[in-house]
């Protein structure tokens, strides 16, 4: 067996992770009683394998959630899942955190529950940190954490789905202060971090779905497809699998560059889905499309470093290589691309935005953007000039 121990930090970070593990029960065929069909026949009790740790912060909703029940209850819940957490992998966060000024006795006793869950791993594959980096506890306490797990288990590849402020889901006026710092120290601990811009994926829902204002339950749903085709491999035998360890070695090229783009299609709404044909060449050159991506950047103004594909559904490999090879010749790519194969078909949640669909793919890219007349914009605004490839940036 191997594991991924994913780490929910702040509200944010539970609220996403609810929305997967929600995906999983789904597509693992859990029942609402918490019984796989196959297990249940010969009267096994079958417990989902959830090594989690989670931490939430006490001024946020999740809070009454995570004090009484264990945390993923709050979506599981209206599926009437029972799917056992074990509730000694919570810990209570007392003080709200702002980055760095608090956190480090808490810190220790998340340590202590994490050296207990990777000693039950037969074969730990690494970290899943899912936090927002505009947020208190998930800043400062995620940036603490990441920093003692490199020290603790540096071997293993940390996995970050970064939540990123967006002015228009935005809650506080210090989170993009948070966000900077944080991205600091995302920079030398973490070693994939898959950008989730909360204004990209709110505009993706309102364009895909025509919600006017999408809530995080909309955005959490489309991230939890993102982060369920990342773990497919680990949870389904699939035709090309791509395990977690293979992400940083086909897409990190350079260490400190590890922010990714992430990209899934089709995203289309249950009306529109009867009229669309969505072919392998399809799905591909959408995923390729700028209003794909779940970060607002623009992926044609800096070039593709590397690109990993992971298929989900009725494809075949033969039609992916042409399909692949057709875009490599659009897209500025210098490299091959990491495809994935699961023939598991793509699960949405019931009564959800997504439309059930035969096949779907999901891109992470890391992608370089050097746009000069907009950077030189950027530098112009604050008084500074923008300084040449070969010296230092002014303070
Ligand atoms: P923390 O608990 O102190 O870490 O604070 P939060 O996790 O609430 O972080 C605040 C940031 O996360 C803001 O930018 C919010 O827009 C964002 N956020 C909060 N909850 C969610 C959620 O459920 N989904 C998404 N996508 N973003 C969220």
């Amino acid at each position: 067996m191997r594991e991924v121990i994913s780490i929910h930090v702040g509200q944010a970070g539970i609220q996403v992770g609810n929305s997967c593990w929600a995906l999983y029960c789904l597509e693992h065929g859990i029942q609402p009683d918490g019984m796989m069909p196959s297990v249940a026949n010969e009267g096994a009790n079958h417990e989902l394998s959830a090594p989690s740790l989670v931490l939430p912060d006490p001024e946020s909703t999740s809070r009454e959630l995570c004090t009484t029940l264990n945390s993923f209850d709050f979506e599981l819940k209206s599926f009437q899942f029972q799917v056992n957490f074990n509730s000694q992998f919570l810990v209570q966060v007392v003080d709200l955190l702002p980055y760095r000024s608090a956190g480090r006795d808490i810190v220790e006793v998340c340590l202590d529950r994490l050296r207990k869950l990777a000693d039950n791993c037969s074969r730990l594959q690494g970290f899943f940190m899912f936090n927002a980096v505009g947020g208190g506890t998930g800043s400062g306490l995620g940036s603490l954490l990441l920093e003692r797990l490199s020290v603790e288990y540096g071997k293993k590849p940390k996995l970050g789905f970064t939540i990123y402020p967006s002015p228009q889901v935005s809650i506080a006026v210090v989170e993009p202060y948070n966000s900077v710092l944080s991205t600091h120290s995302l920079l030398e601990h973490n070693d994939v971090a898959v950008l989730l811009d909360n204004e990209a994926i709110y505009d993706i829902c309102r364009r895909s779905f025509d919600i006017e204002r999408p809530t995080y339950t909309n955005l959490n749903r489309l991230i939890s497809q993102i982060i369920s085709s990342l773990t497919t491999s680990l949870r389904f035998d699939g035709a090309i699998n791509v395990n977690i360890t293979e992400f940083q070695t086909n897409l990190v090229l350079y260490p400190r560059i590890h922010f990714m783009l992430s990209s899934h299609a089709p995203v289309i709404s249950v009306e529109k889905a009867y009229h669309e044909k969505l072919s392998v060449p399809q799905i591909i050159s959408a995923i390729f499309e700028p209003a794909s991506m779940m970060a607002k950047c623009d992926p044609r103004h800096g070039k593709y470093m590397a690109c990993c594909l992971m298929y989900h559904g009725d494809v075949v490999p033969k039609e992916v290589n042409a399909a692949v090879r057709s875009i490599k010749t659009q897209q500025r790519c210098p490299t091959g691309f990491k495809c994935g194969i699961n023939y598991q078909p793509p699960t949405v949640v019931p009564g959800g935005d997504l439309a059930e669909v035969k096949r779907a793919v999901c891109m992470i890219s890391n992608n370089i953007h050097k746009d000069l007349p907009a950077l030189e914009k950027d530098y112009e605004e604050v008084g500074a000039k923008v300084p040449k490839d070969d010296e230092p940036p002014e303070d």
